[in-house]
C-alpha cells in the first residue's frame, strides 16, 4: 500500500489543489489528512469541502488544534491564530464546522498512528520538536509509525524497538525533498510538514509518500501559486504576518 499524507492545509486552497494534483498523478491506495484543515488562509470552506469529499471516498483525517477550536474556542492560540479562527468561523457552513467537529483524534490501522499533534495526550497538542518529545510520544502507543504534523517542520525521530530511556531517539530534518529507507527493527515518529504554510524556511508546499512494501517514506516538495493565496489573504483583511510568512515558508 501506498499512502499520501498532508496536513496543516490551513485553507490555503492553492496549496492544496497543487498537492491533490501531485498525489492524484503518482497514484496512492490511500490519503490521510493529518489535521488543521482550517485556519490562517482564506479558504476555509474549499478546503473542507475538498477534504470531506475526498474522505467520502476513503481517505482518512484527524483532528487538527484550528479544526478544534472551530468548536471549542480560541483559548491559548496566538493573536492571529486566533483573529484568523474568528474570521474563519464565520466562513464555514454547517456542514462543514459539523465534518471539523466529528473529526477523530487519533486513527490507528495496522502498525501506524495517525494524530495531529503528539499520540502523547493528543488533546493537549504538544510539539514533537526534539528527541525528548519523541520519546514521550513512543512510550504513548504501541504503533511502530507515528505520522504526525502540527509543527509544520519536517522531521524524522527514530529510536529502536523494545524499552526506551533518555538518549535512545535520534532525529533526521528532511531538507528539501528527501527519501529515507525504513528498518525493521526500528520505530519512527514523522513529521509531515505543512501544506499550506511551511515554516521551515522552503515556501513550497510539503506532503509525504509512504510505501509500506518498500518501506520508504518520501517528503515532496511543490511550488505553488503563492500569490494567489498572500492576495486572498489579503482581501480578507486578516492579519499581514498570514500572507507574509508564505513567501518566506517561515
Ligand atoms: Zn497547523
Amino acid at each position: 500500500m501506498r499512502i499520501a499524507f498532508i496536513t496543516d492545509i490551513h485553507a490555503n486552497l492553492e496549496a492544496l489543489k497543487a498537492v491533490l494534483a501531485d498525489i492524484d498523478l503518482i497514484g496512492v491506495d490511500r490519503l490521510v489528512c493529518l489535521g488543521d484543515i482550517v485556519g490562517y488562509g482564506a479558504d476555509p470552506q474549499a478546503c473542507v469541502d475538498i477534504i470531506a469529499e475526498r474522505v467520502a471516498h476513503g481517505a482518512i483525517a484527524v483532528k487538527g488544534n484550528h479544526d478544534a477550536a472551530m468548536s471549542l474556542g480560541v483559548a491559548g492560540m496566538s493573536r492571529a491564530a486566533a483573529n484568523a479562527l474568528v474570521w474563519t468561523t464565520a466562513q464555514v457552513d454547517a456542514v462543514g464546522c459539523r465534518f471539523l467537529a466529528d473529526l477523530p483524534m487519533v486513527h490507528a490501522e495496522a502498525d501506524r498512528l495517525y494524530v495531529h499533534a503528539s499520540p502523547n495526550d493528543p488533546l493537549a497538542w504538544g510539539y514533537v520538536f526534539d528527541t525528548a518529545d519523541a520519546l514521550d510520544a513512543f512510550a504513548a502507543t504501541d504503533a511502530r509509525l507515528i505520522f504526525c504534523g502540527h509543527t509544520h517542520m519536517p522531521a524524522l525521530f527514530h529510536a529502536p524497538t523494545g524499552v526506551l530511556g533518555a538518549g535512545d531517539a535520534l532525529s533526521f530534518w528532511p531538507e528539501g525533498a528527501v527519501e529515507v529507507t525504513l528498518a525493521p527493527t526500528r520505530r519512527y515518529l514523522a513529521v509531515i510538514g505543512s501544506v499550506g504554510q511551511p515554516r521551515d524556511g522552503d515556501p513550497s508546499a510539503c506532503w509525504g509518500l509512504y510505501d509500506e512494501e518498500k518501506q520508504t517514506l518520501a517528503w515532496r516538495r511543490l511550488p505553488y501559486d503563492v500569490a494567489t493565496a498572500q492576495a486572498k489573504i489579503r482581501a480578507a483583511g486578516l492579519p499581514e504576518r498570514l500572507w507574509m510568512r508564505l513567501a518566506a515558508g517561515r
